[in-house]
């Protein structure tokens, strides 16, 4: 017996024809430092059709790959829809690497064409003589010191023709957008999406994040960032507005923007939306009423900042997980049904429950063998599924894959509901006197002080323990602790061998190109003495 059903291509041409007819009054909203300018979904995809025209006459053809070097705005969108509609494949550069990772990864993609921000020309001028693939650069606005030889965007479409004829055989399981990882240790490695596995993964996000047509959503997270965690697709294909901050990411504007375009839903790390509510803790006016929920992921949320947004401005915040490798939709922190009202903030400080379509599971570090999902046994999480990578482009990296599974490089334990905890990156991990120190909880434990604004933990080489916690904290302004007030204020909250006997009071935590806690780099000041180490008091 066969299945009766249609075998029917699950691609990006599909999902973005739906978007267009269905919800072509939808709105692609991008913010411009003084106000807005707006366009429809049916404007946005007419537009998006004369880009198909342009890079077609300009030779891109299937497999081709697009760079784009931009921020959060309607052109990127444009390029999001009309490259891998043309059968061609999206790559999504980020604009914060440095300058040998930046034109390692362009040339290693092989982008044909890149398409880049004018405001951006600075960056991507210091690399361009060292760019062996790209045949044409395509700029978006003025770019003060561009030759005249770049395209400029808006000159290309309106010289193109309409109706673009995309192509109709495009097979699902052929590449349609790429994202390298934000790797800090190594080169970047490519992650290459297909069709199938975009058009899946949003799917997923549509029901999970529960979008509508009636969600106005600030896309915080940069587009170049696992593709905005993919909701330029899903939110494409669930109608909801898009508003695009572009590069205004501080507190300041993105707060004005909360409050003039009723924003309903956002995203982003865990420091964007620290910085969000210490703004808003000092200016009342600040109205998160009509948001919904914010999923904020791409690091470990901190409990102080899920209750303290909850309590002081009745915000919702709910913990995701995902990685570059995973699309990256992998584990969400919805409470369960039964939880008790005052489980509430524990719940959803948990990394998350496992979102159908992802497998994973835990394994023995050293054996490999598959642990219980008890909610104790800790070992390195693993995962599989339609939208998880099973390699990376052109870098072979047997270490990363496990039986078919990729192996995540994070260490936690699962319960028997599929609710996992992440302890730590497997690097990130303590091992003090043969015990595992997790950072992430001494972390999560010293930012719930309130006088702490951030804290990062390594681990530095001990002469007795092998490996003890170096605390690096950020005290709030104006407000000043020493290191026997943490310990005090950490003794009744974590156990009493994990209590770090070294502190580095520092002006801020160095963050990774993506807005993470760059923990390699604190490790390498340590390493050079170049952090103030401070010891408590025995
Ligand atoms: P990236 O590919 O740059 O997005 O990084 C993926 C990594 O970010 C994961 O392997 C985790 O180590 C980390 N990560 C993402 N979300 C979370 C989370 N909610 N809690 C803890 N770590 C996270």
């Amino acid at each position: 017996m066969e299945s009766t059903m249609q075998d029917f291509p699950l691609t990006i041409g599909s999902l973005f024809r739906h978007g267009r007819q269905v919800y072509a009054r939808s709105r692609v909203v991008t913010y411009t430092g003084e106000g807005y300018r707006e366009s429809s979904f049916g404007e946005v995809a007419a537009r998006a059709d004369r880009l198909a025209h342009a890079l077609n006459a300009l030779g891109i053809g299937r497999g081709d790959r697009v760079g784009t070097f931009c921020w959060n705005n309607q052109e990127h969108q444009e390029c999001y829809l009309a490259v891998p509609s043309m059968g061609a494949v999206l790559h999504t550069v980020n604009i914060r690497l440095a300058a040998e990772q930046l034109a390692y990864v362009i040339n290693h993609a092989q982008d044909k064409v890149l398409v880049i921000d004018g405001s951006l020309w600075p960056v991507l001028s210091k690399v361009r003589d060292q760019l062996t693939t790209v045949e044409h650069l395509i700029v978006i606005g003025a770019a003060e010191g561009a030759p005249d030889d770049v395209l400029d965007y808006e000159t290309l479409l309106a010289a193109a023709g309409t109706d673009f004829a995309y192509p109709e055989d495009i097979d699902e399981r052929s590449p349609a957008a790429m994202c390298y990882t934000s790797g800090t240790t190594g080169e970047p490695k490519g992650v290459v999406y297909s069709h199938r596995s975009v058009y899946l993964h949003s799917l997923a996000e549509v029901g999970m994040f529960s979008l509508t047509e009636r969600d106005n959503l600030l896309a915080i997270v940069p587009m170049f960032h696992v593709n905005a965690w993919g909701l330029p697709y899903a939110g494409w294909m669930s109608g909801i507005d898009f508003l695009m901050p572009a590069r205004w990411l501080q507190a300041e504007p993105l707060c004005r923007m909360i409050a003039e375009r009723d924003v309903t839903f956002s995203v982003g790390v865990p420091t964007v939306w620290s910085d969000i509510l210490r703004y808003a803790d000092a200016h009342d006016e600040v109205d998160f009423s009509r948001i919904r929920s914010v999923i904020v992921g791409g690091a470990a949320v901190p409990r102080t900042l899920i209750e303290s947004f909850q309590e002081r401005h009745g915000l919702r915040i709910i913990q995701a997980w995902g990685m570059t490798e995973t699309s990256p939709l992998g584990l969400i922190a919805y409470p369960p049904k039964d939880a008790p009202a005052e489980e509430e903030f524990a719940w959803r400080a948990r990394t998350g429950r496992i979102v159908a379509g992802v497998e994973m599971r835990i394994t023995d570090q050293t054996s490999g063998e598959p642990l219980a999902w008890d909610g104790k046994t800790s070992g390195e999480i693993e995962v599989r599924g339609p939208w998880i990578t099973a390699s990376y482009y052109d870098a072979p990296a047997p270490d990363k894959f496990h039986d078919g599974w990729l192996r995540t490089g994070d260490a936690g334990m699962i319960d028997d509901r599929g609710f996992v905890q992440i302890t730590d990156r497997t690097k990130d991990v303590i091992k003090s006197g043969g015990e595992w120190i997790s950072s992430i909880d001494l972390e999560n434990a010293i930012m719930g002080h309130p006088d702490v604004l951030e804290a990062a933990v390594i681990g530095v080489p001990d002469p007795r323990w092998d490996e003890r916690p170096l605390a690096c904290v950020v005290v709030q302004e104006g407000a000043s602790l020493t290191p026997a007030d943490l310990i005090e204020f950490l003794s009744s909250r974590v156990a009493k061998w994990w209590l770090p006997e070294r502190w580095s009071f520092i002006e801020q935590v160095p963050k990774t190109s993506v807005g993470k806690f760059d923990k390699k780099l604190l490790r390498a000041r340590f390493a050079k003495d170049e952090l103030p180490v401070a010891k408590a008091p025995d």
